[in-house]
């Protein structure tokens, strides 16, 4: 299961948590059963230890645990029975809550992208703030008119920009 992309780096999805030393692998019900029909019965169902949410970018959830009491799911506790009828999927309590854990990262993630970006484009424009008013004063352009061009005062306009240069 694969949750959307958001910004195109930030992909979610469950996997299985499997015994101690062997790998997490992003295992569905129908990704076992593929494999189990090809032949390649990797994993079976006791191996499933629990799930934890995962991301394109590396990211990892804390894991939950698998209980082996058929419907049990303890949300506060992070474990749970498999889904029933189900080789390896959790109860659908768990998956909306690795879901939840999975967009708030990714939200998260975003928004700091987000602002990082936004700061760069700032000090880009400052920048050139810069350069034109560098480039005003070698033209000849008085502090008053460079301060009428970007919206200040002639005195902001030369604090700002008295010591910019080309
Ligand atoms: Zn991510």
């Amino acid at each position: 299961m694969l949750w959307e992309a958001i910004d195109g780096r930030h992909g979610g999805a469950i996997v299985a948590v499997l015994a101690d030393g062997w790998p997490t692998l992003p295992l569905t019900a129908q990704a076992v059963m593929v494999q189990r029909l090809e032949g390649l019965a990797l994993v079976e169902d006791d191996d499933v230890h629990g799930w934890r949410a995962t991301c394109t970018c590396f990211w990892q959830g804390e894991p939950w645990t698998r209980l082996h009491e058929p419907g049990r799911t303890d949300l506060d506790r992070r474990q749970a029975s498999l889904r029933p009828g189900s080789p390896c999927d959790p109860p659908m309590p768990v998956l909306q809550s690795l879901h939840a854990e999975w967009r708030a990262h990714a939200d998260r993630e975003v928004a700091l992208t987000e602002l990082a970006a936004a700061r760069r484009e700032q000090e880009a424009v400052e920048r050139r703030l810069e350069r034109a008013a560098a480039a005003g004063r070698a033209a000849g352009l008085s502090w008053e008119e460079i301060g009428q061009a970007t919206g200040m005062r002639r005195q902001s306009a030369h604090q700002r920009w008295r010591n910019a240069a080309l």
